[in-house]
This record gives C-alpha cells, sequence and structure tokens, in this order.
C-alpha cells in the first residue's frame, strides 16, 4: 500500500528512516524473487507439493520427532502497530493430503488428530524481523501449544513500526518454519493513496485444485480477505476431483481433521505464509444453511449448538485470528472493523451466527427455500434479521463514526436483490440470501444514507458466480437512488448453477450489472482515491492443479459515484 508525501510523519519519527526503508524496500524485492522463483518451480512439476511441510530440522540432534510445522504458518488482522501470527503443530499431518488426495481416500477412518506423538504442552519460539534473511530480529517470544486447543497457537504481535512489511518464522521441537511475511497497516487518520485487496469466498477441496490462490499470490496484494466456505464440512457436487471419502463433519475431531486437510493444501499455505488474511465465515463451516441456533436438518437448538461449539473451536483454531476472537462455547464473535489508514474501513459482517431462521422453509425442514415474495409473510415481519439486533445496532454505530473515504462492506452473499424468473409461474426469492431479510437489508440501506456513508461499496461470496450491482436506497426501487456498488467474488473451487439460470437472473434484474457462474476465481480489487477498480479473476480449468487465469471482466466505481461500470 502506498502513502501519500503528506503523511510522512512515522517516516519523520526515526532518525536513519531512510535506511530503514531501502532495506525494506530491498528486503521486499528479494521477497519477490523468491516467490516468483518458487511459483516457477511448482509450475515446472511436483515442485509446489514440496512447499507444503518440508522444513529442516534446525540440527538434526536437536530434533524430535517429525517436522510438526505441516500445515504451514499464517498471520492476520493487521493494525498500525501489529499483527497476529498464527501456526498448529501437527507433526501427524504428514499423512493428510500431501497434495494427492490418495492418502485420504485410502482410509476412510479418521487420522489420528490430537497427536499421541507431542506432549500436552509444548512451548513455541517465534520470532519477527525487518528482513526475509531473519537476520534483524525486533520482536520475539514464546507460547504454548496445548493439546486442548489442538497445538494451535495464536500470537499478537504490537509495538512495530506502521505501515510496513515483516518476516517471521516459529521453531518448536528443534524444527524451524520456513519464512512468512505479513505487514502492519497505516493509522486510522494516515493519508493513503493506493491498496490492493484479493477477495476470496467457497473453496470446496473436492472440487478442484486451489489454482487461484497461486495466482493471487503473484498479485502480491496488501491483504487477503476471506468472506466464508472456508471449508465445507460434507461432499456434495459431481466429477469431484479430489475425493475425501469421508463422513459429514459433526464432532470437534471431525472438524479438526476437515480444517487440517485443507491447511495441507500447497497454494492455500503460501497464500497464508505471504500475506496478512481477515475472514468472516458462512454456513459451510459449520453446516449448510444453518441460521443461529436452527440447522437444515431440523434438531433440537442445544443438540445443535453443541455441533457449532465444535465448528467454531475447529475454525478459531486453524486461523490466524486474535485471541479476543476466541469462542466462548458456541459463541464466536468475528464481526469487526478494520481501518486502513484513510482511505477504506473494511466492515466485516457475520450473517450466520446471529440471524432469524429462514422464512417459509420447505415443510419439516429449516435452511433456505425459493419463495414466491406475495405467498410469505415471514418476510415482512420487522423483527427478523440477518445480522441480529445487536450487530445491526454495532454496524449503525460504525457507519456513524466511519471517517474513511472508502467503506467496504464483506460480507457473505450478493446484498441486491436478486428475483429467480421460473419457467412457469411467478418469480421467486432465496430466502436463505439477503432477499429473505428483506427489512433488515433496508435498515441496513437506510443506515448508509442516514450517516452519509462515504463511497459504500459491499462485497460478497456464496453464490458461487461473480455479481456486479447496483445497490439502490429502496432495494426493491429501481426508481430509488444508487447508494452503494457491490461485488460478488466468485469460488474459488465450488461449483455453480448452469448457465441458464444466470440467462434469466440477469434477464429479471436491471440493477444486476453482471451475473456470471462459468469460472472459478477471485476478485482482486485495487482502491485509490479517485476509484476502485474490480479485476474478476477466472481460472481457466479448476481442474488443472496449475491452470492458467485471465480477467473475465473489469469494472470501476468511481469516488463520489455509486454503481460499478464497466472499466
Ligand atoms: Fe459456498
Ligand atoms: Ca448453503
Amino acid at each position: 500500500m502506498e502513502q501519500n508525501a503528506r503523511s510522512s510523519e512515522n517516516g519523520k519519527a526515526k532518525s536513519g528512516d531512510r535506511q530503514q526503508r531501502e532495506d525494506a524496500a530491498t528486503a521486499e524485492g528479494a521477497a519477490t524473487t523468491t516467490r516468483r522463483a518458487l511459483l516457477a518451480a511448482a509450475a515446472g512439476g511436483a515442485a509446489g507439493l514440496l512447499l507444503a511441510g518440508c522444513t529442516p530440522p534446525i540440527g538434526r540432534s536437536r530434533a524430535q520427532g517429525l517436522d510438526p510445522f505441516t500445515l504451514g504458518i499464517a498471520s492476520g488482522y493487521p493494525t498500525p502497530e501489529g499483527f497476529v501470527l498464527w501456526t498448529r503443530l501437527a507433526p501427524e499431518a504428514h499423512e493428510l493430503f500431501a497434495g494427492s488426495a490418495k492418502r485420504v481416500s485410502a482410509g476412510a477412518a479418521p487420522h489420528p488428530l490430537v497427536p499421541a506423538t507431542l506432549p500436552v504442552t509444548v512451548p513455541v519460539q517465534w520470532e519477527v524481523a525487518e528482513d526475509e534473511g531473519m537476520r534483524r530480529i525486533v520482536r520475539k517470544g514464546s507460547v504454548d501449544a496445548t493439546a486442548a486447543a489442538a497445538h494451535g497457537v495464536h500470537v499478537e504481535v504490537a509495538g512495530l513500526a506502521t505501515n510496513r512489511w515483516y518476516w517471521y518464522r516459529f521453531s518448536a521441537l528443534g524444527y524451524r518454519s520456513r519464512v512468512g511475511r505479513t505487514r502492519t497497516f497505516p493509522r486510522e487518520r494516515d493519508a493513503v493513496s493506493r491498496l490492493r485487496l484479493a477477495v476470496a469466498s467457497c473453496q470446496n477441496i473436492e472440487h478442484g485444485y486451489f489454482a487461484a490462490y497461486r495466482h493471487m499470490v503473484a498479485d502480491d496484494p496488501d491483504l487477503v480477505v476471506h468472506l466464508g466456505d472456508y471449508i465445507y464440512e460434507g461432499t456434495w457436487g459431481q466429477n469431484l476431483v479430489r475425493p475425501l471419502r469421508l463422513g459429514e463433519a459433526q464432532t470437534l475431531a471431525d472438524y479438526r481433521q476437515r480444517h487440517a486437510i485443507y491447511k495441507r493444501d500447497p497454494d492455500l499455505q503460501e497464500a497464508h505464509a505471504l500475506f496478512p488474511w481477515v475472514m468472516v465465515w458462512d454456513d459451510h463451516e459449520v453446516a449448510n444453511d444453518y441460521a443461529d441456533a436452527s440447522p437444515e436438518r431440523i434438531l433440537p437448538p442445544a443438540l445443535f449448538l453443541e455441533r457449532r461449539a465444535a465448528a467454531y473451536q475447529a475454525y478459531y483454531e486453524h486461523m490466524p485470528m486474535p485471541p479476543r476472537m476466541a469462542p466462548q462455547g458456541a459463541a464466536m464473535r468475528i464481526h469487526t472493523s478494520l481501518p486502513i489508514g484513510d482511505l477504506a474501513t473494511l466492515h466485516l459482517l457475520d450473517n450466520r451466527q446471529y440471524r432469524s431462521p429462514q422464512a417459509c422453509p420447505m415443510p419439516g425442514r429449516g435452511g433456505g427455500n425459493a419463495v414466491v415474495p406475495s405467498a410469505c409473510d415471514a418476510l415482512r415481519d420487522p423483527a427478523r434479521s440477518a445480522l441480529g439486533a445487536e450487530q445491526e445496532r454495532w454496524l449503525d454505530r460504525r457507519f456513524a463514526a466511519a471517517d474513511s473515504h472508502w467503506n467496504l462492506v464483506g460480507q457473505q452473499t450478493l446484498m441486491a436483490p436478486m428475483l429467480m424468473p421460473a419457467r412457469s409461474g411467478p418469480a421467486r426469492v432465496r430466502t436463505d440470501g439477503w432477499d429473505g431479510y428483506p427489512l433488515s437489508r433496508q435498515r441496513l440501506l437506510d443506515s448508509i444514507v442516514q450517516h452519509r456513508l462515504r463511497n459504500p461499496v459491499v462485497l460478497g461470496g456464496d453464490l458461487h458466480a461473480f455479481y456486479a450491482a447496483d445497490l439502490h436506497a429502496k432495494a426493491d426501487d429501481p426508481a430509488s437512488a444508487v447508494i452503494a456498488s457491490e461485488f460478488v467474488t466468485t469460488s474459488i473451487t465450488s461449483q455453480a448453477p448452469g448457465e441458464d439460470h444466470f440467462a434469466r437472473v440477469r434477464a429479471a434484474n436491471p440493477h444486476i450489472r453482471l451475473a456470471d457462474g462459468r469460472r472459478r476465481g477471485y476478485l482482486r480489487l485495487t482502491l485509490s482515491r479517485d476509484r476502485l477498480e474490480a479485476d474478476l479473476m477466472a481460472l481457466e480449468d479448476v481442474r488443472r492443479p496449475h491452470s492458467g487465469i485471465g480477467r473475465l471482466a473489469a469494472f470501476v466505481a468511481e469516488a463520489g459515484r455509486p454503481g460499478p461500470q464497466p472499466a
């Protein structure tokens, strides 16, 4: 991210800063070279598989057992003076999914998950350096990895310099992890001129390869934003590329296994190791279409909340999230606001944990449905909420206080109305999306208008397709003013409906400028003062680990002029 000249306040803070910045620039260059070399090697063959879990012992005599850094390392939630570092010790995961589905599918029985080979408590050392060679260490410490937390660790590093890249690594049991790279962010009022984000969602590992992350790494964003369906709890879809042959996850051990399998993917590991991430979940981190304590397959809430607690626990154990987000039983607060200098604020919403049950479900079931709006009275019940009353109030306060130039709202799905015409009979809406919570959506849009939120842009996932849309002040009144731009990213891998669905959606929804489910990929955003550029990055073939990528379409949202325009 680039800061304007007028924001060199922190540059003046230290003498010798110029030298420091030159060193940082050199080190960044070196990191890029290394990454390119790794990418080139990976593109050439099986080298990509070596990236996962191949860390040499510090000294053979000191190494105890197998390398514990099989799930990679990660960072997240950058602040002006720090970030969260993550790893999980899992020497047993050498057996899990080392780039090929064969090892997993060979035995359908669960693998050992809290490894018998690790002591209950293992001290883990961490180091943060100003250079890729880890010569100028600026912070270090030790943290205990415990069996109760699956030997996952979350280190909140503070006291670092604002708005620069750092390098980090862990060591434990005589092994050293690879070196990762992450960054601090500018202070809230520091002037920032440019920011690059990568937005991901829906990565069903069985549906293909995570080649999208390989290309995301080459883009070198400042931050990766994941909007949900990071894992899938069960199997669905056709012509599976990497079948797991596992039953649906129900227990803590099951969810830990799922997360460990996903974290073994070399492309995902690379994207975690080289950039800070922030993330919010959707339904499949727990169970399809759940809403608060109500699952799709009807179950007493107390039983479902036990499952939700297990899923949230495993999620936290595997993500670079700050300790303040650690679950308390079945509750885990992940909605948050992330300031990125004066250029942008990223408001991250959770529209699963607190939502009202879906309106007008199919008989004998919970979860989503496709309904004719006039035939579903629950849609007009103002007490129903997609976010829960408390999160709605929190967001309204955040919008009231927001001072940044752009306001990005990261949430799970399409916020714009989407009418789905039927081949015969009246059009329907999906009750699992915002169309199932129209009054809750209207309250959010009213809050944007009331607080004159500057340059709002809504970001979503969930639909396994790219969407670009105008958001109107009155969501269902196309004559009302356009107040925000919306971009939905396609899935990293997850399968989409057929093309005729999108053709019908485009025909019936003029405010939806683009709806395209043909390709898997990610959304690349470049923000400056004047404009936000959205590149819809589409893989050639998700079934190939080294698939190429192209730009399916590009839009811009101009500051002061809501609504995506073709670039
Ligand atoms: Fe999904
Ligand atoms: Ca769903």
